[in-house]
């Protein structure tokens, strides 16, 4: 075996021609942790029948591999089954957060990120029917409370899980595009065990994650969570300098998030003309105008993605989020 070795592995998250995602996992998977990879998913026993391997081996291989996060597992009826990472998204965020990732791994996704993932994300988008993410809205910025689903609101999901874990921003810990806080990504339910059992991300009380969802709102980060109303795994707090969907979706308009239910609206005898919201705006969403020598704030609703970062900043409360997509909006 050789090199094609991780061709295939490329091939197999999706990743078919691309040159940098073979060299990642030749970084941290050697031939033999390849060919368990390869012959996955499957029992201890089933990858046994497969490569010929030593079941000991395998065994303690794929424990490894499980905390780079190139394998997952789960309970069946014959036992433990263990598959491959499933896409890039997966190998991505799971093998960065790896306690034994070097510099030179992260600088290696940084490069795929920059070279590459621009037109992969073409791709992406073609290939989903919707953006598999979704901006959730602050919810002290929306008056008419009735209007907010659990769906739309981070305090309800965080309220109903039985479990949350704190992990690093694996968009910013291989960027460093900006000097936002690194440490504020929430991994909740079944998203926070898997952290927590890899030891990638710490277990929190809810009061604390209340908190980091503050920290992020007064740092000026966007919350997105997973395109679902009935799905919750994590909630990210993303920027528009490092995220690997924002930027992409500010500059190319490359469609990989969704927008909440909501938008921004201003005021216009409220506004006092301060620009503070302009630069609370990763979107591009708020210009300023004029008349008869009074300036004030106005939202472009084609770009503004309803996350109300401009309006809890704003000092004279002119902006407030108002509902403009219906609940089906989300998906189920
Ligand atoms: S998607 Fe956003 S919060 Fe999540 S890892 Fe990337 S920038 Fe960080
Ligand atoms: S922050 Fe408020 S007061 Fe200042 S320009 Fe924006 S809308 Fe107007
Ligand atoms: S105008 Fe910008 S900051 Fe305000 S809610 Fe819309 S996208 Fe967010």
């Amino acid at each position: 075996m050789g090199k094609e070795v991780y061709e295939k592995l490329a091939e197999k998250i999706l990743c078919k021609g691309s040159k940098i995602i073979p060299q990642l996992f030749e970084m941290i998977a050697d031939e033999t942790d390849a060919k368990i990879l390869l012959a996955l998913p499957g029992t201890i026993a089933e990858v046994k029948s497969r490569t010929g391997l030593d079941d000991k081996e395998i065994e303690s291989r794929v424990q490894e591999l499980f905390k780079k996060g190139l394998v997952f597992k789960s309970k069946k009826p014959e036992g433990l089954k263990y598959r491959m990472c499933r896409d890039l998204g997966q190998f991505h965020d799971a093998s960065i957060l790896w306690s034994g990732a070097t510099q030179e791994f992260y600088d290696l996704w940084q490069r795929y990120m920059e070279e590459e993932w621009p037109a992969y994300s073409v791709f992406v988008e073609k290939f989903l029917k919707k953006p598999f993410t979704r901006v959730i809205p602050i919810e002290k910025t929306i008056p008419a409370r009735n209007q907010v689903l659990s769906s739309d609101s981070v305090q309800e999901i965080i309220d109903k899980t039985y479990r949350v874990a704190l992990t690093k921003c694996t968009c910013r810990l291989i960027a460093h595009k900006c000097d936002k806080p690194v440490e504020v990504c929430l991994q909740v339910g079944k998203a926070a065990d898997y952290t927590i059992e890899r030891g990638t991300g710490r277990e929190i009380s809810k009061d604390e994650a209340r908190k980091i969802l503050h920290l992020a709102e007064e740092a000026g980060l966007v919350h997105i969570t997973v395109n679902k109303a009935s799905e919750f795994t994590f909630i990210c707090n993303c920027c528009g300098d490092c995220c690997q969907v924002l930027p992409l979706l500010i500059k190319e308009g490359r469609k990989l998030c969704d927008p909440s239910r909501f938008q921004a609206k201003v005021n216009k005898e409220d506004c006092n003309g301060c620009e503070i919201c302009l630069e609370r705006c990763w979107f591009k969403a708020i210009q300023m105008k004029n008349e008869n020598g009074n300036s004030f704030a106005v939202i472009n609703p084609e770009k503004c993605m309803g996350c109300g970062l401009c309006a809890i900043k704003c000092p004279t409360q002119a902006i407030q989020l108002i509902q403009v997509r219906e609940k089906e909006f989300v998906p189920a």
